[in-house]
């Protein structure tokens, strides 16, 4: 039990100006469950906890009513709608069986005139109080954005894995038929490991992005000219397939990287099969290379219709997916990964007329 001059807020006031304070004010007591006032009311005082609880709720959606501020004894409410005249904005609601110090508008008014401590302690309040609330509601939107991670997380891989299941389950079932012809029981067998090969890309890519940076990475100085020839020719055939080319615009430098080959071979493959997502009737890839500062920059630019704003602020995140129904979201958040793991940067950008640019730089090996 606090009483209304050892509150924080009036312990201050010098003993003539506690005089009104305790004579306007007066105790009402409020059941466990009753509302002391609600969303709407006018904003007639403020109220000081004597005894009990108060919590201070406002409704979310249409029913459900969520609590952003809890009063203990000795604590004031209720003073913004007095200061700012303006309707209660929120709902206080005995917690416990409650007694509380009402004190009417008109004397909370003339008190903050007359005494600059009381009125710089009600600013101090008010300001540790959105404080809190913006702590409580920074963290509540975090938690919740974390929880639609997971959960988009959850939906991708299920959405992917089961295409590829539905596909083998049936197509097993027809090629396990022994009265169907030979070769279409191979084509059945062939597209089933095909569907296996997707299961499998797919549960390396989670793997890959949950590991983070594996023991076994070792970067070994690398013929940079060499890594990318063997690269563009493991790349071709599945491009030419979707009707795509490889363009270089000029020779990849002679220089020896410090890489590993393995997942630079990655990023390569991550930025062709975006490349060719976005390119889904044919088009072209566009490769360029410079060197400068130590460092060799390669340029992926694709004839596509280049990133969408939506997502262009958050395309290196993981989950970040725009525009596919099959994104994880995932790629390029490894090829991030990869190139910082080559103490290298990976940006993105559009120009007008042209498609998606992705430019990653990697460092010349001090021994070159
Ligand atoms: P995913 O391809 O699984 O969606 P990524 O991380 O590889 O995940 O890519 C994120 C998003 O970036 C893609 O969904 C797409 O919207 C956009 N994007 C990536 N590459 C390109 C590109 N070459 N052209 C246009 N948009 C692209």
């Amino acid at each position: 039990m606090v009483a209304l001059e050892n509150s924080p807020l009036f312990s201050q006031l010098a003993a003539e100006e506690l005089r009104p304070l305790r004579a306007a004010a007066t105790e009402l007591r409020f059941a466990k469950g009753a509302d002391i006032f609600k969303e709407g009311d006018t904003g007639d005082g403020v109220y000081v906890v004597k005894d009990g609880l108060v919590h201070i709720s406002s409704l979310v959606g249409s029913n459900t009513r969520h609590v952003f501020s809890k009063i203990n004894p000795g604590e004031i409410f209720g003073e913004m709608a007095v200061l700012e005249n303006k309707p209660r904005s929120a709902t206080a609601t005995a917690a416990q069986d409650t007694v509380v110090y009402f004190i009417p508008r008109d004397t909370v008014l003339a008190l903050v005139e007359r005494s600059p401590r009381l009125a710089a302690e009600l600013l101090r309040e008010i300001s540790a109080r959105l404080r809190e609330f913006n702590r409580q509601y920074i963290s509540e939107v975090l938690q919740a954005e974390r929880l639609s991670v997971v959960g988009r997380f959850a939906r991708s891989i299920i959405h992917d894995l089961k295409n590829p299941l539905s596909i083998i389950n049936l197509t097993a079932e027809l090629a396990g038929q022994p009265d169907h012809p030979a070769e279409s029981r191979q084509a059945g067998l062939d597209r089933i490991r095909k569907q296996v090969g997707r299961i499998n890309e797919l549960i390396n890519e989670i793997l890959e992005f949950t590991q983070g940076t594996s023991h076994t990475f070792k970067l070994t100085p690398t013929n940079y000219a060499a890594f990318v020839a063997q690269v563009a020719d493991e790349l071709r055939p599945d491009l030419a397939v979707r009707d795509i080319a490889i363009e270089f615009e000029n020779a990849p430098p002679a220089v020896t990287l410090a890489l590993n080959p393995n997942r630079l071979r990655r990023v390569w493959q991550n930025l062709a099969a975006n490349a060719a997502d976005a390119m889904p009737k044919r088009g072209k890839i566009i490769i360029r290379f410079a060197a400068a500062n130590g460092e060799i920059t390669t340029e992926f630019e694709d004839t596509g219709p280049g990133i969408a704003p939506a997502i262009a602020n958050t395309l290196f995140e993981p989950f970040a997916t725009h525009g596919k129904t099959h994104g994880t979201g995932l790629g390029l958040s490894i090829c991030k990964k990869i190139i910082e793991d080559h103490r290298g940067r990976i940006t993105a950008r559009n120009e007008p007329g042209r498609g998606a640019i992705f430019s990653f730089s990697l460092p010349v090996a001090k021994s070159a």
